[in-house]
């Protein structure tokens, strides 16, 4: 039996819907409905972090691009879109997710 890993296009595939549809199409970070959601690597990849459901989370291009390669937690918390509670849900799937 061959080995599914993530380089797999049908788990990517699915990895991608179940991120997706965590906060039912809207941002992650935001919380705005979004038609276009993208991926953002919590711990970028280029930093160690994997492809991931436990490091991927589906949000906005606005706070994609306004966030880049910041360190999220330090990104977040100073946005004007900072939300405990959104923060809390997150941290239950995301494992590099810490609240301070
Ligand atoms: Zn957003």
């Amino acid at each position: 039996m061959a080995s599914i890993g993530f380089d797999n296009p049908v788990r990517k595939h699915k990895i991608r819907a179940e991120v997706k549809a965590r906060f039912g199409g809207c941002c992650g970070y935001c919380g705005m409905k979004s038609k276009v959601l993208t991926l953002d690597h919590v711990v970028a990849k280029s930093k160690g972090g994997v492809d991931g459901r436990s490091n991927l989370v589906a949000v906005c291009p606005r706070c994609n691009k306004s966030k880049g390669s910041q360190e999220l937690w330090a990104w977040w918390q100073a946005s004007p879109w900072w939300c405990e509670t959104r923060a809390a849900r997150l941290s239950e799937t995301v494992f590099v997710c810490k609240l301070k």
